[in-house]
């Protein structure tokens, strides 16, 4: 049932009949899945796996998984993982049938899931039936100074590609079942987060090609995917032109973009940006509406140079400014393909899709 309803929902259809852009939802549980739909999403325009692991079993089996000093023990932790993710996904296929869903690898930064204290060491040592001594050892060399700039998006599936490997599997399993029980094709797109040089897309992309093959072999089904990526490095918009000879979508994580090409963190920002705009130095926080002349223009460069290489390459933007007007207005000037937001910004993003594509019409 629609959560908008009255003068408001027709509004909102006179908005939808106007605009260009697509406008999809961060989801990742079923419950945003299932909001996104209601308040008029199009579909799924990042899902971040790293956010379905935070229950305690799950939890556990990402302890064991990250902290595993052999693949053998790696494979272990990851068929645990296997039909968990299998089932999620199944689930937001469901709920989204017929409309797009983008699925991003994972993205951890390792501290968030690495064991704080000696009895979380001691659970997950009992469990791997390791030596708890040597696991707090293991704990201790990974540990990073940085971990946003540490070992996280598709640095994680280059250090351990069965990684990739089980979230493919999953997700082409998921795909195929999910297709089976809505009688709608389901054409996941797979996404690859932080890249920065092609070589790494070229890497994930050929572990996710693989797996796709051996799935649709062992199930005689047929199935369409995309494999894109993030472009949330200042390197990776500057490059584009190359990644999109890999990508056949773009989604720009203008979080991480703003991070890294003010070189200020997007953790502990708050204070001092907003001691920066009273003093006039700045007059919008960037992390809260796009920063049009510096963040913006990488945005740009990506977008001409992406399609100078893929004409009709399928562009997104997924960071937090996907729901901010202002910075909405600037995604239509680029001639983005769609904005993705939290599901709650979706009737917002759509009136504001259509106020951005009345006034380039002039
Ligand atoms: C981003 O960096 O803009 C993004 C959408 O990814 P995340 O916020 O998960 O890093
Ligand atoms: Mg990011």
């Amino acid at each position: 049932e629609p959560a908008l309803s009255g003068d408001f929902s027709t509004i909102m259809e006179w908005a939808d009949q106007i605009r260009r852009m697509k406008v999809r939802a961060n989801a990742e549980t079923p419950l945003d899945a299932r909001t996104a739909r209601k308040f008029g999403a199009e579909g799924i325009g990042l899902c971040r796996t790293e956010h379905m692991f935070f229950n305690d079993e799950r939890i556990l089996a990402m302890r064991e998984m990250i902290l595993s000093d052999t693949e053998e023990q790696r494979r272990a932790a990851l068929a645990k993982l296997l039909p968990m993710q299998r089932a999620d996904f199944i689930e937001l296929f469901e709920i989204m049938a017929g409309l797009p869903v983008t699925i991003r690898l994972l993205d951890p930064p390792l501290h968030e899931f690495l064991p704080k204290t000696d009895e979380e060491i001691a659970e997950v040592a009992k469990s791997m039936d390791v030596n708890p001594k040597r696991l707090k050892e293991r704990t201790e060399e990974l540990h990073e100074f940085n971990p946003m700039l540490g070992n996280r998006g598709c640095r994680l599936a280059v250090s351990y590609p069965e990684i990739a490997e089980m979230q493919a599997r999953a997700i082409f399993e998921a795909a195929v079942e999910a297709a089976k029980r809505t009688g709608q094709p389901v054409v996941p797109e797979i996404m690859v987060p932080l890249v920065g040089i092609v070589s790494e897309l070229s890497f994930v992309k050929k572990i996710i090609d693989d797996v796709a093959k051996q799935v649709l072999e062992a199930s005689g089904a047929k199935l369409d995917y995309l494999v894109g990526t993030m472009i949330e490095l200042p390197r990776a918009a500057l490059t584009a032109d190359s990644i999109a000879r890999e990508a056949e979508f773009f989604s720009f994580g203008t979080n991480d973009l703003t991070q890294t090409t003010f070189g200020i963190s997007r953790d502990d920002a708050g204070a001092f940006l907003e001691t920066y705009r009273k003093k006039g130095i700045i007059e919008q926080d960037p992390f809260i509406s796009l920063d049009v002349d510096g963040v913006g223009a990488l945005v740009k460069i990506a977008a001409e140079n992406g399609r100078a290489t893929r004409s009709g390459i399928k562009l997104g933007i997924c960071g937090e400014h996907g729901g901010d007007p202002a910075s909405i207005a600037f995604c239509e000037r680029v001639g983005l393909d769609y904005v993705s937001c939290s599901p709650f910004r979706v009737p917002i993003a759509r009136l504001a899709a259509a106020q951005a594509a009345c006034r380039n019409m002039g």
